[in-house]
């Protein structure tokens, strides 16, 4: 993928040369892709960047599933099934689980249906064979990826993990300092007992960390070097909504307007119009 720099001050972008709608290709596997390609966007950063935040605004904006590995791999936990034991003492360390294991659960939920029009990959890829194994996955697929750099403080991700919250019972994530619940506590959506993620510890927090530092990080000079579209965006000092905001202009920019609109299509709510047509998107849900 070819293309020139653009972006504002602090979202920086490497844009296609044309928009996905003008540029048939052909898969990996051989097989023309036509137009109707679906869009892999993936959400790249440390542990507390925000990851999980900005995937829900996307979905809401475009329709499209959330893809969470680490959501997916806490459910076999949850329901103690042969995945979940082979992983719970990796996870509740923080140590990443093995390659193969992810490479497939989201190899199998990218052939779900609810994924033709496109998916948000949440912390997916980690390591160097997964991200190869993403590209191959996805060109296979014919798909249209932007990977979107969430870049935050180390000092503030101590902060924000350290105040997070989470709902065992639907999964809403809240903070102490940026997303209180309404009671102290308590899920805003259904009542339950907020509980902090075991791996929200301190030690394992720093345990994350480290893994991120150690195999994650460097999977930028990875996307730099396939030629990958990567936005950098900085997500340290704004509200989520605010970097939500940026984060939809560069899509706009670098997808383009009528691409996402495909994304989108058939996902407009009466009398709403489709969200981009007017200039100012509008966030759904
Ligand atoms: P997350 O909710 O994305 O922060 O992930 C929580 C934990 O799940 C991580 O600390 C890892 O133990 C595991 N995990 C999630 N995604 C991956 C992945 N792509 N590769 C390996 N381990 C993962």
């Amino acid at each position: 993928m070819t293309g020139a720099n653009a972006g504002t001050p602090e979202t920086s972008a490497v844009a296609p040369s044309k928009s996905p709608l003008e540029t048939p290709v052909t898969g990996s596997n051989g097989t023309a892709c036509g137009l109707n390609r679906p869009a892999a966007i993936i959400l790249f950063g440390s542990p507390g960047s925000g990851k999980g935040t900005q995937s829900k605004f996307l979905v809401q904006w475009l329709g499209i599933p959330q893809i969470s590995t680490g959501d997916m791999l806490r459910e076999h936990i949850r329901k103690s099934d042969a995945i979940g034991l082979s992983i719970q003492d990796r996870m509740r360390a923080g140590s990443l689980v093995p390659d193969e294991l992810v490479n497939q659960l989201v190899f199998e939920r990218i052939a779900q249906p609810d994924c033709a029009r496109g998916f948000i990959l949440d912390g997916y890829p980690r390591t160097p064979a997964q991200a190869q194994e993403m590209v191959r996955l996805l060109s296979a697929r014919c798909a249209e990826e932007v990977v979107i750099h969430l870049i935050v403080d180390y000092n503030v991700i101590i902060s924000r993990i350290s105040g997070r919250r989470v709902c065992p019972q639907c999964g809403t994530l809240y903070n102490a300092a940026s997303r209180p619940p309404k009671v102290e506590g308590i899920c805003d959506l259904d009542g339950t007992a907020l509980v902090i993620r075991d791996d929200d510890r301190e030690e394992v927090v720093r345990e994350r960390l480290e893994q991120y530092e150690r195999q994650t990080r460097p999977l930028i000079e990875f996307f730099r070097a396939t030629g990958d579209r990567l936005m950098e965006v900085d997500a340290s000092r704004e509200r989520p909504d605010a970097v939500f905001e940026r984060i939809q202009s560069a899509l706009r920019h670098v997808l383009g307007q009528d691409f996402l609109r495909q994304v989108i299509s058939g996902q407009a709510i009466p009398g709403q119009g489709v969200p981009g047509q007017n200039g100012k998107d509008q966030v759904r849900g």
